[in-house]
């Protein structure tokens, strides 16, 4: 049997729903004999991999580092799963968007509540750039499956992956599978 290959992805999120990710317990051990882990935050793998067969994408996209992830994820998947509220609609990470811009925010968080020597972080190629706008992943590149929750539960995950295990495209139905938040 062909091994699949799974990436996960951590965009603008909280890390919650990795964390719920990690809740799936024992049946990790029956995901890890099905699939290769290609790409995660649980991985130390610096570059995103061509060829991967499904990625669950956590998080908006919501600086500059996250813009160009997601294109270089799109281009190297087959499907993607936006992973969690963040993701879908933006939720959280998009909370800041009524502020018009990245400045308020930055000013707000480093200079209005610094105790000593306020100062924006400016460092090309190390502090990536704040969009002025955080958008759901499906408003930058096309998305496959939606799996909505904050996090999605545990339940929810497995109902997702174990259609793609068997190549069949989950139906992800009702208050329990499909419910924000
Ligand atoms: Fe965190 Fe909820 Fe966003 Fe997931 S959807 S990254 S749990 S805030």
């Amino acid at each position: 049997m062909t091994r699949l290959k799974l990436a996960t992805v951590w965009l603008g999120g909280c890390s919650g729903c990795h964390m719920s990710f990690l809740d799936l317990d024992e049946w990790l051990i029956d995901l890890a004999a099905q699939v290769d882990l290609v790409y995660s935050p649980f991985a130390d793998i610096k570059e995103y991999p061509q060829g991967v067969d499904v990625v669950l994408v956590e998080g908006a996209v919501a600086n500059e580092d996250h813009l160009q992830m997601i294109h270089q994820v799109r281009e190297r998947s087959r499907i993607l799963v936006s992973f969690g509220d963040c993701a879908v609609t933006g939720n959280v990470t998009a909370l800041r968007n009524p502020l018009g811009s990245a400045e308020p925010v930055l000013q707000r968080c480093y200079i209005e509540t610094a105790d000593i020597h306020g100062k924006i972080p400016h460092e090309p190629g190390i502090v990536p750039t704040l969009l002025d706008r955080v958008v759901p992943v499906h408003r930058i590149v096309p998305v496959d499956i939606y799996m909505p929750g904050c996090p999605p539960s545990a339940t929810r995950i497995k109902a997702t992956l174990e259609p793609l295990l068997r190549g069949e495209k989950p139906q992800l139905e009702g208050r329990d599978m499909i419910k924000f938040g």
